[in-house]
């Protein structure tokens, strides 16, 4: 993406060129025990995004597809500022949303980035509602950028759990945050904005990658595989070896130039919390267990 220079107001100054590009690659995959696919992707400059829908049947990957289908807008437009960003979030909470009806209430995580600039330089604009993950590799270590809205983290926040033992809960599917889900038309969204730096790699993936293969062995394989799409499937390969019992879903995302370079950049501490909505306060929003009914129509990544 080539972002639009922001005119300098001094008299002879020049105008900073900002510019970002980024290479993609994207697997979905239903896995070894449900029958259909709930995940959805979009990847496309400058909207990186993955849902994880909830539902059971065809409702949870009209669940997830609705989300995504709220950012469509934004595809091709550069630079994606915070009230887009919040706008595109809200519309997804209130399409969602109204898939329910009185029998159902689909539902939907959501997170992912979107390609942006702050202040002349380029960034991301990192967005997570529920359990779905954004991982950023720099200088050769992985860190989680978002914070897991589920029952299992709160317990880990609270110093009940390790992070291992969340993976092997018995409660790790429930979830504290999501669009939809009877949660109703207004989610608050956790936001957070991140400097990139050429040689970023992000990861976005639901939690069929995240429950069956530890961060250590993410973290290899990023290291291991310099090709984005090649990451992508080799990830979901691990997510099947290790049984695949959830739909995976996996978009590696690779910075390759990023100027001007931000001196302060090299810390994600810089975020920027903001929310969409606090209309309502967390609730508990259990999703399908691994032996309920599968869900309907596959993941999609760009119908
Ligand atoms: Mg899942």
């Amino acid at each position: 993406m080539s972002i639009t220079p922001q005119h300098s107001s001094g008299r002879h100054a020049r105008p900073p060129v900002v510019s970002l590009s980024v290479r993609a690659g994207a697997v979905t995959h239903t896995g070894l025990v449900r029958e259909h696919n709930e995940d959805s992707y979009l990847a496309a400059d400058p909207v990186y995004l993955v849902a994880d829908g909830m539902g059971g049947h065809r409702e949870g990957a009209q669940a997830s597809r609705t989300a995504l289908a709220a950012f469509r807008s934004l595809l091709g437009t550069g630079a994606v500022d915070q009230d887009q960003l919040e706008q595109a979030v809200a519309l997804a909470a209130r399409q969602v949303d109204a898939l329910g009806n009185g029998t159902s209430a689909p539902g939907s995580t959501l997170t992912g980035l979107v390609l942006s600039r702050q202040d002349d330089v380029p960034c991301v604009r990192v967005v997570n509602i529920g359990d779905s993950r954004t991982y950023c590799l720099r200088d050769r270590s992985l860190r989680q950028v978002t914070h897991d809205h589920s029952e299992v983290q709160e317990q880990v926040d609270a110093g009940l759990l390790t992070r291992d033992e969340a993976r092997h809960s018995a409660v790790r599917n429930v979830i504290t945050r999501a669009l939809g889900a009877g949660v109703g038309p207004h989610v608050r969204a956790d936001h957070s904005l991140v400097p990139v730096l050429a040689g970023d790699r992000f990861l976005i993936c639901s939690d069929g990658l995240s429950t069956l293969v530890e961060d250590a062995d993410i973290a290899r394989v990023l290291h291991a595989q310099p090709d984005p799409q090649a990451a992508a499937t080799t990830l979901v390969e691990r997510a099947l070896q290790a049984g695949g019992s959830d739909n995976v879903t996996v978009l590696v995302l690779d910075v390759l130039t990023a100027e001007p370079s931000w001196a302060g950049a090299r810390s994600l501490e810089r975020t920027i919390p903001t929310t969409v909505s606090v209309d309502h306060d967390d609730t508990t929003i259990p999703r399908p267990s691994l032996a309920a009914p599968p869900a309907s129509t596959s993941g999609s990544d760009d119908e």
